[in-house]
């Protein structure tokens, strides 16, 4: 029998009712002929319940009982879909990542799949089995214990299930009806894609568009797994949602396909730092160790031996900046004057594989966001990218022009 995945999110198990739905949809497949591995998140909200348990406990926590805490919202959805499968004859079971097992490195929190065996579920398949329920999000590390892949980590768990399984396609059920030109919260003339490429998928994912993790896009781009976005929500049509695949497969796109955002970023500003060889490394090293994710660098010109040096981070990880840069100055790794940090910004992109071979995309964005009276505090740039850092309350304002400015209500 071939095999499809379908994975549906947080929105999609989110009630009785909803996972009714899903498992409908599910049944639907397992007629079409199908054997059917389905991932499911937590109900929604829980991760974040969960999550914000932990941070009130420990606010410096142990990142494997974080692990053992988060995970637990997949187990409840994994069971009741199963179950549900089961009233409506489906012969369904559930898995959770140690059972499969699913192995995983020890990075708690933000682990990577290493090893996805097969045989146990195909066996069962062999028997009869119709659906395999697998706990999203989850595996387990070699040193026997639990892991989570990263917010959003069910996406890459369904993806990698889909490589392992040689499965057909890779159905991703969520709340949005695919992947749009932005977030339509922010601007009604958002239209949606109806396919978009792995590496356009790659830089929305990775700017914020949460549509997708983005290390699921990375896997389906490696093994070539036909990925497919749709909502749970809407009638099925084979038609329905946003393919994303290789470029080849796209025939006429706009040169921008996308304004992505993501707006709780942070600004951070070392004042004087010493103009020498390994200060560079020496200041991202302890943050790297920190566990900062840094994002946007920019060197300034020297004066007088020192510089200034500005990079940028997720807002929640500035008081572990802060910390790492202080420790490493008590430690006289690295010297400065004073550590800024703006709390206060968001990043708005706009991507497009069509800017390889366009001139003039930066200048027209730059433009556009001066029409509009707003700094921009940061700017860089990749061969499909531009982003630049504003006040964070300017970006409504900064996505829905640039939306116009490049034309995106309208398919190319
Ligand atoms: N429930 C997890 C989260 O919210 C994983 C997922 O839904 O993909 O991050
Ligand atoms: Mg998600």
């Amino acid at each position: 029998m071939p095999i499809l995945v379908m994975k549906f999110g947080g929105t999609s198990v989110a009630t009785l009712d909803r996972i009714r739905r899903a498992a409908k949809r599910v049944g639907r497949e397992v007629a079409n002929g199908y054997d059917v591995i389905v991932i499911v998140s937590a109900m929604a909200g829980e991760t974040n319940k969960l999550v914000g348990f932990v941070e009130e406990t420990s606010p410096l926590y142990d990142a494997r009982e974080y692990d053992a805490v988060v995970s637990s919202g997949e187990n409840v959805t994994a069971g009741l879909m199963a179950l549900t499968l089961q009233e409506m004859d489906v012969p369904a079971r559930s898995w959770q990542g140690w059972q499969v097992p699913l192995i995983t490195t020890s990075a708690h929190a933000a682990a990577r799949i290493e090893e996805i065996p097969t045989a146990n579920i195909l066996k069962k398949f062999e028997e009869g089995m119709k659906v395999a329920v697998i706990a999203g999000f989850q595996g387990i590390s070699r040193e026997g214990r639990i892991t989570t892949l990263g917010r959003g980590g069910s996406d890459t768990s369904a993806v990698a299930f889909a490589a392992a399984f040689g499965a057909e396609r890779c159905d991703i059920y969520t709340d949005v009806d695919g992947v749009y030109t932005t977030d339509p919260r922010i601007t009604s003339k958002a239209r949606k894609l109806d396919r978009i490429a792995f590496e356009e998928m790659l830089e929305l994912a990775s700017l914020g568009a949460k549509v997708l993790q983005t290390r699921s896009v990375e896997l389906a781009m490696r093994y070539n797994v036909k990925l497919r976005v749709l909502s749970s929500f809407e009638e099925m049509s084979d038609e329905a949602g946003t393919l994303v695949c290789a470029e080849e497969d796209i025939v006429e796109s706009n040169v921008v396909a996308g304004v992505a955002y993501s707006r709780d970023e942070a600004k951070l500003t070392l004042t004087q730092v010493a103009d020498r060889p390994g200060i560079a490394a020496a200041i991202f090293g302890p943050l790297a160790e920190a566990g900062v994710n840094v994002d946007m660098i920019v060197q300034n010109i020297s004066e007088g031996g020192t510089t200034d040096m500005t990079f940028s981070c997720p807002v929640n990880e500035v008081k572990r900046a802060e910390k790492a840069m202080a420790d490493a100055k008590a430690a006289g790794l690295v010297d400065f004057g004073r550590l800024v940090a703006d709390t206060d910004v968001c990043k708005v992109s706009i991507v497009g594989i069509g800017m390889r071979s366009h001139a003039g995309v930066a200048a027209k964005m730059f433009q556009t966001l001066r029409d509009e009276g707003i700094n921009i505090k940061v700017i860089t740039t990749s061969e499909i990218k531009v982003s630049v850092l504003v006040d964070r309350k300017y970006l409504e304002l900064a996505v829905q022009a640039l939306h116009d400015a490049f034309g995106l209500d309208r398919a190319a």
